[in-house]
């Protein structure tokens, strides 16, 4: 693995982190970590990717969410995954593959016409985001990209992405407290209030889009809906197909009819764009819920798993969890991937 250069005056930010709202304060440089548990900036993995926006995709390792369905938890989870990652890529270096896998014949058969930040959330590297944005756009100034994030950052770190940005993918999983926190692990206000400031940039905006977990946030489909719609009904919507993974690996997948009811429900809500995507359908089996740290039905069902593995803090609060640097969760290897 590439060693980062000892003076990047554009990572100094990192000596004291506040990118996002866990504000751990941590020095990144010096090998301290916060709830996200990455250091220095590293690539997870980087190509063309198919999946609307089309794009070039750089996959950046470390999430400061320990949601129990996730799907790139290899990524999100390093270097407690134990998976193997690409490492530091100099930035100038990473946007000159970039641009030319974007001007490739390649791309242009994919119709990709955007860099795309993902990962993990790339809030925990928004650094190095913004400097590949930099370096890719002194080689073609018209550089577009798009920016992947589970809306946990804070004001100001939000502020700069809509700077850079030319499109944003946003998760919402749930308003309420308990199913959010049961979920992710963390509070969902500073989704909510991050929210509420992309839709004021709909121009920005590729999609809101919500992950349906059968049994989980499926009552917070409503909820969700009816929260984008006082922003403005105009706001696109895409929800997911859950896929048993993770934490969830034998939880069944979202149904066919789940989803199609998912996108009635934004219509009846008065949403005027919406649409579902993913593979349903997927078998599993449910456990039965009983964590009695949590009242509302999904989130004690989530939490029920969350505890199955050895999550000891519930309501789950990533942030002031005694286990956040020894996390099951985090830690966790599924037997399977779907
Ligand atoms: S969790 Fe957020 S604030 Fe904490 S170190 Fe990671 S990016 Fe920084
Ligand atoms: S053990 Fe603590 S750090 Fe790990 S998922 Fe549970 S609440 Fe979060």
């Amino acid at each position: 693995m590439n060693q980062v250069p000892a003076s990047q005056p554009w990572l100094e930010e990192l000596s004291h982190c506040q990118l996002c709202e866990w504000r751990c304060g941590v020095n990144r440089l010096a090998g301290e970590v916060g709830v996200c548990r990455i250091g220095a900036p590293q690539v997870a993995s980087r190509n063309l990717h198919p999946a609307p926006p089309e794009s070039y995709t750089i996959f950046m390792a470390g999430c400061n969410f320990r949601c129990l369905y996730c799907q790139n938890w290899d990524i999100a989870h390093f270097p407690d995954s134990g998976g193997q990652i690409d490492g530091w890529v100099e930035p100038a270096e990473m946007a000159r593959e970039a641009v030319a896998a974007l001007h490739s014949s390649r791309a242009r058969r994919m119709g990709a016409d955007r860099l795309f930040f993902s990962g993990g959330c790339p809030t925990c590297s928004l650094s190095y985001v913004e400097r590949v944005v930099y370096e890719a756009r002194q080689i073609a100034s018209d550089t577009r990209v798009n920016f992947d994030t589970n809306g946990f950052m804070t004001p100001d770190s939000l502020t700069r992405v809509l700077e850079f940005t030319t499109s944003i993918t946003f998760d919402i999983r749930a308003v309420d407290e308990q199913v959010h926190r049961a979920l992710t692990g963390a509070p969902p206000a500073p989704v909510l209030r991050n929210a509420q400031v992309v839709a004021q940039h709909p121009d920005k905006l590729w999609e809101f889009r919500v992950l349906v977990v059968p049994g989980m946030n499926d009552g917070q489909i409503e909820p969700i809906c009816r929260f984008l719609v006082d922003l403005d009904p105009a706001l696109p919507v895409c929800f997911l197909a859950f896929r048993p993974n993770f934490v969830l690996e034998q939880h069944p997948g979202a149904s066919w009819e789940l989803m199609q009811q998912a996108v009635s429900i934004a219509y009846d809500c008065g949403l005027q764009k919406a649409t579902w995507a993913g593979h349903p359908g997927l078998p599993g089996i449910s456990r039965t819920a009983h964590s009695s740290a949590y009242l509302v039905p999904g989130a004690k069902l989530a939490g029920t798993y969350a505890q199955a593995v050895g999550c000891g803090t519930h309501p789950r609060n990533c942030g002031g969890c005694p286990q956040v640097h020894c996390c099951p969760v985090k830690s966790y290897h599924p037997s399977r991937r779907t």
